[in-house]
């Protein structure tokens, strides 16, 4: 762990093990915090606030940019981490670490543009001044989907608004967090600043998180189900909140588009990290005149895709994290076919060619999904794509819109004013139009109903870490 500048073992001594999700090998043992360890980050943070908070935005914006270069020195050993701790393919993995750099780059720049504001009072003898000040101390908690980039997509805003932060990475990946502090350590940033508290059991360190006072700032990535229970906990002491959670997207694919090219950026997009992505489709909605031509293209490029470990050339599909993911997949898969969906092609778990030591499921292909089933309500996170005919735009807005999820959206159509309309009617905080990437660390991530609340990224990402104070005064 690293706290107040220090790479420390945990007070108890504990360690836990880390493995290899491809091939079950361990790959590495961590320190195993505890509450001691979690509190004596906090307030490592807390001593460290002050003098950070105090320095010019242009010295915290060096130590960014600084970090920034580092990371990108860094970039092939951080790639081959997470790809042997996470088990995406290292094209994946150096997409990542240059996603991950991008935040440290873009807030570094964003640090010298926190502006207030002057506005015009009620009384020719009165003045307003609108300043932004840093929250205090922050505590972060993320995934092991996207390993790197998590860490630093909160990190650098916090650290550029005047933050200090204590961030507990996911039991599955610290390793990728301790290199990433690694390089915040090398860039030469202050004891106490950033802190990293590992641990197996993230229940004592969560529950630490919302109950000291000194943290004043709760951010978190994750399922719906903690980040609820984060959210309820931080409600005792009115914590600032941000959640990113879970997703159930819907890809909606018109008839007056080209179902070949739609095809093609759907099997991209949902076979993104094996479909361990908050943003992966989850309902695939193809109008009725072109299902035939999508289903086709999308079945030969999915035949295509070769699962194994990602350091092995020509692999598209990677493990999914644990057995219970596994298990996820299969329930859904059977759920499915048990009520009339039609198998396309997988619809197993791979066991061959050595595969059987790692979490591998087939990428799979479903036609004729109905709404009785799981798989249409509850997010998959594995490499399964339900295909749902529709008829009307105003049919498939209803269907998209019908989940308590709300993160992203994907819309194929070549009629603009279509494209408008879908854009302004689905309830989701993300919307890509005939476009599969709609993320980069100038724009601002984030849901609407139970996918999350607050942004990462962008202008509004910093804003979460910082207040409002409003001076009157009179002349
Ligand atoms: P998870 O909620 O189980 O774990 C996420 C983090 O929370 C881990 O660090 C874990 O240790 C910690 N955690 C678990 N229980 C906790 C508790 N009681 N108190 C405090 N911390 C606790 O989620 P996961 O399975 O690791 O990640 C997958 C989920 O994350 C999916 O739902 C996915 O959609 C979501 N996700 C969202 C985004 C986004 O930006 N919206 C990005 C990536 C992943």
């Amino acid at each position: 762990m690293f706290i107040d500048g220090q790479w420390v073992s945990a007070n108890n001594g504990a360690f836990f093990d880390v493995f290899n999700p491809s091939n079950g090998e361990k790959i590495g043992e961590v320190a195993d915090g505890d509450r001691n360890d979690s509190q004596r980050a906090i307030e490592a943070a807390q001593r460290a606030f002050g003098p950070w908070s105090g320095l010019t935005a242009y010295q915290r914006s060096e130590y960014l940019y600084r970090a920034y270069q580092l990371m990108m020195e860094h970039r092939e050993h951080l790639a081959r981490v997470m790809t042997e701790e996470q088990g995406k393919p290292m094209k994946a993995s150096r997409g990542e670490v240059q996603y991950g750099a991008d935040f440290l780059l873009w807030y570094a720049e964003e640090a010298k543009r926190v502006y207030g504001e002057i506005i015009p009072a009620p009384r020719s003898d009165q003045r307003f001044m609108v300043l932004h000040q840093p929250v205090g101390v922050v505590a972060a908690i993320t995934p092991w989907n996207y390993p790197t980039s998590m860490v630093t997509r909160k990190v650098a805003p916090a650290l550029a608004a005047g933050c200090t932060i204590v961030l507990k990475p996911a039991e599955a990946t610290p390793l990728c967090a301790i290199e990433v502090f690694k390089i915040l350590e090398q860039a030469g940033i202050p004891a106490g600043v950033v802190n990293l508290v590992t641990a197996l059991n993230p229940v004592p360190i969560g529950e630490t998180f919302v109950t000291n006072p000194l943290v004043r700032k709760i951010t978190f990535t994750g399922s719906t189900e903690v980040g609820k229970i984060l959210a309820k906990g931080a409600a005792d002491q009115v914590k600032r909140v941000s959640l990113e959670l879970g997703g159930h997207a819907p890809f909606i694919v018109f008839e007056d588009s080209d179902p070949i090219y739609a095809a093609k950026g759907a099997v991209l997009v949902k076979f993104l990290n094996t479909g361990q992505a908050c943003i992966s489709p989850n309902r695939i909605f193809v109008h009725s005149s072109i299902v035939d031509p999508f289903v086709e293209e999308f079945k030969t490029r999915v035949s295509r895709m070769r699962a194994g470990s990602g350091f092995e050339d020509g692999v598209s599909i990677g493990p999914l994290v644990d057995s219970a993911a596994l298990q996820k997949v299969e329930r859904q898969v059977s759920n499915a076919l048990d009520n009339g969906a039609i198998l396309v092609c997988g619809g197993r778990r791979l066991l061959d060619d050595n595969l059987e030591k790692g979490y591998f499921y087939a990428p799979t292909v479903l036609i004729d999904v109905t709404p009785e089933m799981l798989i249409y309500r509850e997010e998959t996170f594995g490499p399964v794509a339900p295909i749902i005919t529709f008829d009307t735009e105003e049919e498939v807005l209803t269907m998209a819109n019908d989940t308590h999820y709300g993160l992203a959206a994907y819309v194929y159509t070549h009629n603009l004013s279509r494209a408008m309309r879908m854009f302004e009617g689905l309830r989701f905080g993300i919307i890509g139009i005939n476009d599969i990437n709609p993320t980069a660390a100038a724009a601002p991530f984030g849901g609407m109903k139970e996918s999350g609340m607050g942004r990462e990224g962008g202008r509004d990402g910093i804003a979460e870490y910082l207040e409002t104070k409003l001076g009157g005064f009179s002349v």
